[in-house]
């Protein structure tokens, strides 16, 4: 039974987990957060985005308080799907506890997390008289999509816009995906690669293989050309992040006889950048690297994939200080601040404000048997209402 006076990172999270919202679906799960936020004064707004040829996506905004400073939190309330159910030790959305662990898909990928940043917003509200700071400015927010794990076209970038066009600024953001590696405390997620999927096509001329001389044979050139772009580092890392890395995926030639050259041949490859890079200047760096290759005697392009996963860093400064403080009281670590790992929503955010992502421990997420440290779910909650004192402090 949802109660809006709830503020248990657990209970919250239970209640998430028992609503099964496999992307697209949102299965009574943003539900739950509006019943609970507006019952603390948040001014809530379920806002659906829809495109053609996507499913439709139901999302939540909700603020309470009008003034600068304005720190969010975002997250998503979509999981993955649950795999094989018979496979889990409890069921994929039963929400039990067991041995200390809060188990079902979304545990720590990231109802686990949300319902930590809820627990602790309203704790921290119910502390100092339901608003943000005594002298009336600051503001909290919650901004939470439906459409994290799949295509992610009907979520976070549309709601940013939605916000941004109701005249509204973000000045900070904590996003609770699970950034963690090991125990909680390790990492904050400061950054993330930028990400640039392309194929490599290199034209021949098709022919028999008893007449060389007739045809031309795009296999060796494609290999000289996938030598000469994997070989050359596209940089040596920079003070945040790792080195660039270019990584052939598959070669294709689609010939299925041993009698005929082909006419073409293509590589596809995926780029993970660091922020020595912008989209633009990564593709001119690797077409010139190319054009030098190619030596004008192979016939040779790149098709670019459209990619809207761009780098980002939040540089260390006030704001990630106060996270580092806020984790350290209460776990006795010191996170490092990282940028490796895939992507996220955090690459869209970044545009609007500075961002961290700090949430649970990731090791089971979207496998069978997702769960979250009970204790964990208790400490996170712990750590967030430190970062609201800390930040209206
Ligand atoms: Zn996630």
């Amino acid at each position: 039974m949802l109660c809006g006076r709830m503020n248990d990172a657990l209970a919250i999270a239970q209640h998430l987990i028992r609503c099964p919202s496999v992307t697209p679906a949102d299965a009574g799960a943003l539900g739950v957060l509006e019943t609970l936020l507006k019952a603390s004064g948040f001014e809530v707004h379920r806002v659906t985005f829809s495109e053609p040829d996507t499913a439709d996506i139901d999302n939540l905004y909700a603020r309470i308080g009008s003034e600068a400073p304005h720190i969010t939190f975002a997250g998503h309330t979509d999981v993955v799907p649950p795999g094989d159910e018979s496979a889990w030790s409890s069921g994929a959305f039963s929400g039990d506890v067991k041995d200390g662990f809060l188990y079902g898909r979304g545990a720590v990928d990231m109802k686990g997390g949300i319902a930590c940043s809820v627990a602790a917003v309203l704790q921290y509200l119910a502390d100092h008289g339901g608003k943000p700071r005594a002298d009336g400015n600051g503001s909290i927010s919650f901004l939470i999509t439906g459409d994290e794990e799949d295509v992610s076209v009907n979520g976070t970038v549309k709601l940013l816009q939605w916000v941004a066009a109701r005249g509204e600024k973000f000045d900070h953001c904590v996003l609770g995906e699970p950034s963690n590696q090991e125990v909680l405390g390790d990492c904050i997620k400061v950054g993330r690669r930028g990400s640039q999927s392309g194929t490599l096509f290199v034209d021949g001329l098709q022919g028999h293989v008893a007449y060389p001389q007739r045809a031309s044979n795009p296999v060796p050139d494609i290999s000289r050309l996938i030598v000469a772009l994997s070989d050359e580092p596209l940089d040596h890392g920079s003070a945040q992040f790792q080195a660039s890395n270019l990584e052939f995926t598959s070669v294709d030639v689609g010939n299925p006889a041993s009698n005929v050259i082909p006419g073409q041949a293509r590589a596809k490859f995926n780029i993970r950048y660091n922020d020595l890079h912008t989209q633009q200047s990564l593709r001119a760096l690797v077409e010139q690297r190319l054009a030098k290759a190619t030596g004008n005697r192979i016939r040779a392009r790149i098709v670019w994939e459209p990619s809207n996963s761009n780098v980002f860093v939040t540089k260390p400064g006030a704001f990630t200080d106060l996270a580092v403080a806020a984790i350290e009281d209460v776990t006795g670590r010191k996170p490092e601040l990282s940028t490796t790992g895939g992507t996220s929503d955090a690459r869209f955010i970044a545009s609007y404000c500075p961002v961290i992502e700090f949430g649970l421990v990731g090791q089971t997420m979207h496998q069978i048997d997702e769960r979250a440290a009970v204790s964990d779910l208790e400490k996170l909650t712990r750590i967030y209402r430190g970062v609201l004192e800390r930040y209206f402090g």
